[in-house]
């Protein structure tokens, strides 16, 4: 049975090892959870699966977990990237957090012509994604990579990662995913679309497959969720 509180460290877990707590960890577990030396929370870290620890040192300033053992192994996800124009902060770390809990290997926001979203920021947006996973009950979280600029991302790809372009422009057709099995890639445009020099490039990239996400025009984050469940449900481990 797993401890319903689920927090992601940055150690390694295994039969016996002690876990330092950091202030803020602590604070949440005593202070918020009002928990207290003896009781037990799930661990994860993205490596080790997730393992249920007993607190054996609780304090204002930090404590200390050991593991006992192990509830669940480390689960991956499909080798599925999300890369998204980012937008509105919130609606951003809301892309973050739905790309998570629904199985992204990689999270990479990329800057096309028409992004017009404030500084990308990268630490924050991590955090959003470690929170998904606590609380989705993933034992794995993706990787939010530095911002990129579109040109620099498709500049160096990698032929065998087919990519899903999203083009808004096919609305209503009835352009399907094709059944490729291996690594992919779904690219989602900004608010203003993908600029139509970007359209050819990705028309123009073998490994790319131009989709239609429906009959109307979806809201970038709307889309991503919608890009996702398709891949997922042709493709992905749903
Ligand atoms: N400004 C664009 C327009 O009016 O056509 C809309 C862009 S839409 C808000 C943002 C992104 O979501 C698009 O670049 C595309 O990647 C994706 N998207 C939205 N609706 C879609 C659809 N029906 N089919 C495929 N992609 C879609």
């Amino acid at each position: 049975m797993s401890a319903k509180i689920r927090l992601y460290v940055e150690h390694p877990l295994g039969v016996g090892q002690s876990v330092p707590l950091d202030k803020g960890q602590a604070h949440y577990l005593f202070g918020v959870m009002r928990q207290a030396v003896g009781g037990m929370v799930s661990l994860f870290n993205g490596r080790d699966g997730e393992w249920q620890a007993e607190i054996t040192q609780a304090g204002k300033r930090g404590g200390v977990l050991t593991c006992r053992d192990q509830s669940a192994p480390l689960r991956l996800p499909p080798d599925l990237w999300l890369m998204f124009a980012p937008i509105k902060k919130a609606r951003t770390d809301f892309i973050v957090e739905k790309a998570t809990e629904m199985g992204a290997a990689r999270i990479v926001p990329v800057m096309t012509e028409f992004t017009n979203s404030g500084r990308v920021q990268r630490d924050r947006l991590q955090a959003h994604a470690v929170e998904a996973a606590e609380q989705c009950g993933g034992t794995f979280v993706p990787e939010v990579a530095e911002p990129v600029k579109f040109g620099a991302v498709l500049d160096g790809w990698d032929p065998t990662r087919q990519i899903m372009f999203c083009d808004e422009a096919l609305a209503g057709t009835s352009s399907a995913l094709p059944p490729v099995a291996g690594p992919w890639a779904v690219i989602i445009g900004p608010e203003g679309g993908f600029s139509e020099r970007e359209r050819s490039r990705l028309q123009n990239a073998d490994h790319a497959h131009a989709v239609s996400l429906g009959p109307r025009i979806l809201r970038a984050d709307t889309a991503a969720v919608a890009a996702m469940t398709v891949w997922q449900q042709t493709l992905g481990d749903w």
